[in-house]
């Protein structure tokens, strides 16, 4: 695992977005910026060597940037997980918690078959949830998670604590 730290200069921080009290890390400059945007993928891709990985599954909506761009360079399908009624075809739901409600996602029913090994890739970790609900999809359709990638992780939020025993790696680390 190389030294991503270059890479913090493409994520800007912006106060009390979306809501008051929280510093939302965006990482459209990151995008933006092709040897940055390169080294994320790649960073990933590397993370994961001599992991074997049949599919990409990347959650709704940076995951699917990143996830889709891993998946390419790996030469294994890509799955997105998506927010309710957008998929057009058979799904499996998750609901999960927020601090305040609930939140659901979806995956195509037939997106994954059992045994199959599968990487979730997304641009953030925060709490957990998100990815949490992500595994579990892929783990009610028989995949087995290969490992969850981010390229950047909260360190404060507690998200890899969500995530049990699966192989969890970020490029990236904040306090
Ligand atoms: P969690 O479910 O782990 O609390 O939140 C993770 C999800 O919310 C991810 O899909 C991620 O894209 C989004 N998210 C949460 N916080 C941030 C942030 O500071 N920056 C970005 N870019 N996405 C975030």
């Amino acid at each position: 695992t190389r030294d991503h730290g270059s890479l913090r200069g493409f994520v800007r921080d912006i106060a009390d977005f979306p809501e008051d009290g929280v510093t939302y890390r965006d990482i459209t400059p990151l995008l933006g910026d092709s040897s940055a945007f390169a080294q994320a993928v790649t960073g990933l891709v590397d993370e994961f060597s001599g992991v074997a990985v049949d599919r990409v599954v990347g959650v709704e909506s940076r995951g699917f940037i990143f996830g889709a761009a891993v998946a390419y360079r790996i030469g294994a399908g890509f799955v997105p997980v998506r927010k309710p009624g957008k998929l057009p075809w058979a799904v499996v739901r998750e609901e999960y918690q927020l601090e305040y409600g609930a939140d659901k996602l979806e995956i195509h029913r037939d997106a994954i078959h059992p045994g199959e090994r599968i990487l979730i890739v997304d641009d953030v970790l925060a709490t957990g949830g998100t990815a949490r609900a992500t595994a579990k999809l892929v783990e009610t359709l028989g995949g087995v998670i290969a490992g969850l990638g981010f390229v950047i992780e909260l360190d404060d939020l507690g998200g890899r604590a969500q995530l049990g025993e699966r192989p969890v790696k970020s490029l990236l680390h904040y306090s």
